[in-house]
């Protein structure tokens, strides 16, 4: 599997009743039939996404469109949501990104931990709880994917709530904190949050204790690198190896800074 683009060489069912096919040449329009219906995707098909389009919708929503083929590949079928899919793309990696040549420590590649600099990171785009885009260091793709393919196993769902931020991303955060605008939650200072450093990663796991995801994580997640590290947030977990290994020791899932 290629660690950026996860999607690829795998077959999806058709989950939607009305997957509805987009203009080649304008996503966020429907392809019509010579008689002027809208064309779709018979529910149940088997199709492959050879291609992948992101399309900014609004000031939040982002769609993700795949170029969907018949599962042997012959038919092309054209552009739809990946919503109609089964799975809806969720924990699919859809792209790399590199650092520009030259980008400075407020780009958008640019790690920090404790007010420092850390350095660039390949991202790679992959798409959260909410369908919306997150992005993830490139170095922890394949350690997220065995673990979410563990919890699958088990029936159990693993999605990402928020991986991770830029200077600039952080600072949006932060502001809106101090300044008590609505929608904001406790951010940490840019340079400070522990989803800059690359290692982070919000998993939805909504009340925690009694959470299916939640029970699973905490008797397993370290046997996949992952610790729990900060106070009180259940849903933030870092991919720090030899932190869950002493962990697992210990015979539990935290660090020792954590007590509640
Ligand atoms: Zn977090």
């Amino acid at each position: 599997m290629d660690a950026a683009e996860s999607f690829k060489d795998k077959t999806f069912v058709v989950s939607d009743p009305d997957a509805r096919l987009r203009r080649d040449d304008d996503l966020m329009a429907f392809a019509l039939a010579a008689g002027g219906q809208v064309r779709t995707i018979p529910q149940g098909s088997q199709v492959r996404i050879t291609e992948i389009r992101v399309v900014e919708a609004g000031s939040q929503s982002i769609i993700v469109f795949g170029r969907a083929a018949s599962a042997d590949g012959i038919q092309a079928l054209g552009w739809t949501s990946t919503r109609n899919l089964d799975g809806k793309f969720m924990n699919e990696t859809i792209g790399i990104v590199r650092p520009e040549p030259g980008a400075s420590r407020f780009g958008p590649n640019a790690a920090w931990s404790n007010g420092e600099f850390l350095g660039q990171l390949d991202l790679v785009s992959i798409v959260d709880s909410r369908l919306d885009i997150e992005r993830l260091a490139l170095k922890t793709i394949d350690a997220y994917m065995a673990l979410v393919a563990a919890a699958a196993g088990e029936g159990v769902p693993i999605t990402l709530n928020s991986g991770f931020r830029s200077y600039p991303e952080q600072k949006f955060l932060h502001d809106g904190f101090v300044r008590g605008l609505p929608g904001f939650n406790t951010a940490a200072k840019p340079g400070f949050s522990k989803h800059q450093n690359g290692i982070a990663f919000d998993i939805a796991v909504a009340g925690g204790d009694g959470n299916p995801t939640y029970e699973w994580l905490k008797r397993r997640a370290t046997g996949f690198g992952f610790v729990r590290t900060v106070n009180k947030e259940p849903w933030h977990w870092e991919l720090d190896e030899p932190k869950a290994q002493a962990a697992k020791a210990r015979g539990t899932f935290k660090t020792p800074n954590v007590t509640v």
